[in-house]
């Protein structure tokens, strides 16, 4: 066993302003807006950004026991998955609206 960085919400002074869960860029926050909010751990590779955002103050990185193996394989589809996201939105943000519109349109027929 390894240990590992994640982050940690101390739920009893989260304002459930969710904050943290736009600024995550591993999809890594569970929460809705004005609940308090929960860290998946096996999705937070404790990158530390939302700490640095939230309004209260209230995560911090604690360590867990994790298995090497386990926390590559991990990390690596974190990554992975956000590169595909970073990729979908670029896509996105380069096709016109019409077509875009079009998509949209015979999506829902
Ligand atoms: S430490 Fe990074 S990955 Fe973990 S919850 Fe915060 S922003 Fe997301
Ligand atoms: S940024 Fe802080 S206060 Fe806001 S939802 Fe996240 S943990 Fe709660």
């Amino acid at each position: 066993m390894n240990q590992r960085p994640v982050a940690f919400i101390d739920e009893k002074n989260c304002i459930g302003c969710a904050i943290c869960i736009q600024v995550c860029p591993f999809d890594s926050i569970i929460g809705a807006q004005n609940f308090s909010h929960r860290i998946n751990f096996n999705e937070c590779p404790g990158c530390k950004i939302c700490i640095s955002k939230c309004p209260t103050d209230c995560i911090k990185i604690i360590k867990i026991n994790q298995d090497k193996n386990d926390i590559k394989k991990r990390v690596k589809f974190n990554y992975n998955r956000r590169e595909r996201r970073k990729n979908n939105i670029e896509k996105r943000y380069s096709e016109s609206i019409e077509k875009q519109l079009e998509e949209i349109l015979n999506y829902q027929k």
